[in-house]
């Protein structure tokens, strides 16, 4: 019998809710809708953060982490493989990129980017050229919490107390047309000039001294969603094939399937060398990640030392694997690409529609399921709003209080300040549900800009 619906700031004796006032606790989900302890609903708008694929309590995810908890719930990976890690790496190979042969599981989102930073430098060393130390990456990324996922993304506000502890790592200019394409430019032409920058930022240290560049495919938590102009990613791909450098894409995010297509690099026509996968890879039913790894790195491991050097206790955790192959065997049984590319039109016809000339909303970008909704002060000078005013704070806030749940995105950005809104409902959701949630934003962004 729950008899809690919030737990005030000073009772709490969990350090993230000790920071933060006025959560509700959350007692169960169905479909789309997450059921507050004093039985409110909320529609859960952005999937948590771009997580809950499938919704909540999906009978088939439930049904498959059950029977698996009831045969095996863990075995250590130094001892033993299990069937449903096998098996969900055999799929995740099946429908992955050209040339990635291989995957490694890990608990999440940051785990992933760690390990793809040092399986690409344990590459270099396999194969004779371990001068290579050096990163490069963009600003207004993220890429992860710890230390190595930390330097590389590129949210000066997150690192700056880090700062000192991170390993240097060289940010060039992410792809932002809102903001930095010239009017005089073409979209490729802004493309092109990106990949100029990070030619420059390459020969300044030595093409032969780098180890990879790192991007997300669809940028998401920094900046809204930053999908890429055409040809920047192809631009980018040859130019570092042309030094020998690797290609990282970060889809922690925007990949599986939250954009449209099960990676987001399959639409920019790319295969990255190392590719990171997480929140929707379980949809949130357990804490899983990967890492899918291009064959000429697992060869280049296989010929050389024989063992990638890292690993955590909880790699390929049997529960979260079945979790995970559950989730994606959903998806491609109901046809859920398909249904995100036209509930994603939907979306965006919508958002366009209700909030297109809004005085206070400066762009809305996005594909898929997978959208930002960037708020300015004014939209000819596009200036943000002060950043004192929290806004994406009270949006979050306001937009809870009616029964819909959106990510939003502030603070310090390199100096400047932006507020936006993340949107990523579950593959699952009705068109009627995607009309609750864009009336409600409508009537947040309302309400929080006229405050
Ligand atoms: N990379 C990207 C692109 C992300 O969006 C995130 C999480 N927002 C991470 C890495 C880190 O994932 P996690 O929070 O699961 O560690």
């Amino acid at each position: 019998m729950n008899t809690l619906t919030h737990v005030s700031q000073e009772d709490t004796h969990i350090l993230h809710r000790q920071l933060r006032s006025g959560l509700p606790l959350a007692v169960g989900g169905e479909g789309a809708w997450l059921i507050g302890a004093d039985g409110k609903r909320y529609l859960d708008g952005s999937g948590g953060a771009a997580v809950s694929c499938l919704g909540h309590a999906h009978p088939d995810v439930l049904a498959a982490m059950h029977a698996q908890i009831d045969r095996l719930a863990y075995a250590h990976t130094s001892f033993f493989s299990t069937e449903v890690a096998e098996q969900l790496a055999d799929q995740l190979v099946a429908t992955a990129p050209e040339g990635m042969s291989h995957v490694y599981f890990v608990s999440g989102g940051s785990e992933a980017v760690e390990a793809a930073l040092k399986m690409a430098r344990q590459y270099f060393v396999e194969i004779g050229q371990p001068q290579r130390q050096h990163f490069i990456a963009r600003r207004q990324s993220y890429h992860g919490n710890t230390l190595g996922a930390l330097a590389v993304g590129g949210n000066a506000w997150r690192r700056a107390q880090f700062q000192p502890l991170l390993i240097d790592v060289t940010h060039v200019a992410p792809c932002y047309p809102y903001r930095d394409q010239a009017p005089t430019e073409t979209p490729e032409q802004y493309g092109q000039r990106l990949v100029g920058e990070l030619s420059q930022a390459i020969d300044q240290l030595g093409g032969e001294n780098v180890i990879a560049f790192v991007a997300e495919t669809v940028g998401g938590a920094t900046a809204g969603v930053l999908t890429p102009v055409p040809g920047y990613f192809k631009a980018v791909r040859e130019l570092c094939d042309r030094h020998g450098i690797l290609l990282i894409l970060d889809e922690v995010m925007c990949g599986m399937g939250r954009t449209g297509t099960l990676h987001a690099c399959e639409a920019e026509g790319v295969v990255p060398d190392l590719l990171t996968i997480a929140k929707g890879l379980g949809g949130g039913y357990q804490p899983i990640g990967a890492v899918l790894a291009h064959h000429r790195l697992v060869d280049a491991f296989r010929q050389g030392s024989g063992l990638f050097q890292h690993g955590h206790t909880y790699l390929g955790h049997a529960v979260a694997c079945a979790a995970a192959l559950a989730v994606q065997q959903v998806i491609a049984r109901d046809g859920l690409l398909d249904r995100v590319q036209v509930l994603g039109s939907y979306l965006e016809q919508r958002l366009r529609a209700e909030l297109g000339q809004h005085p206070h909303v400066g762009d809305i970008r996005g594909r898929g399921l997978f959208w930002g909704v960037e708020l300015v002060a004014d939209r000819d000078t596009k200036q943000w709003f002060d950043p004192a005013r929290k806004l994406h704070a009270k949006l979050k806030a306001d937009a809870m209080a009616r029964g819909i749940l959106v990510y939003p995105m502030g603070g310090t950005v390199d100096g400047q300040a932006g507020d936006h809104v993340l949107l990523a409902p579950p593959f699952i959701c009705s068109e009627a549900e995607i009309d609750f949630l864009v009336a409600r934003l409508v009537e947040s962004i309302q309400a929080v800009t006229s405050m």
